[in-house]
């Protein structure tokens, strides 16, 4: 189920460092090791999926508690009023860097649109 060289099944294990900001079952959330906002947050399935394109509708319960953990740690980083934004980059073309579905929270700033 996991890949013994992707990042995220590493520190999903444990086996790299990473400030956690929540843990359950399903998904762990960690402040992202580049910040690129005031609240950056990696919400990250512990099972390895390689990227949102992998995902089945089977995967609705995980989706679901990726969604209301991103909007409780929303609510505790106090971003909900001004605003933040949720994202999944997905290949090379979307910028994705690390090969494990992870999906971005990110405020305390505002954002462009489109993205860059
Ligand atoms: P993406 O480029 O969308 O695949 O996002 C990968 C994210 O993982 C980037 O924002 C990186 O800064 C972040 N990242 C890479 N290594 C680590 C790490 N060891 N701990 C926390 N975040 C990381």
């Amino acid at each position: 189920m996991n890949a013994p060289d992707c990042l995220f099944c590493r520190i999903v294990a444990g086996e790299v460092p990473s400030t956690r900001v929540h843990d359950d079952d399903l998904i762990i959330a960690i402040r992202d090791i580049a910040p690129r906002a005031p609240t950056h947050i990696l919400l990250i399935p512990r099972q390895h999926i390689p990227s949102a394109v992998d995902l089945v509708e089977a995967d609705g319960p995980l989706l679901g508690r990726i969604f209301a953990v991103a909007a409780d740690l929303a609510r505790s980083e106090g971003i909900v009023d001004a605003g933040y934004r949720v994202v999944s980059n997905v290949g090379r073309w979307g910028g994705q860097s690390v090969d494990h579905l992870h999906i971005h929270l990110m405020g305390g700033r505002s954002f462009e649109w489109p993205p860059g």
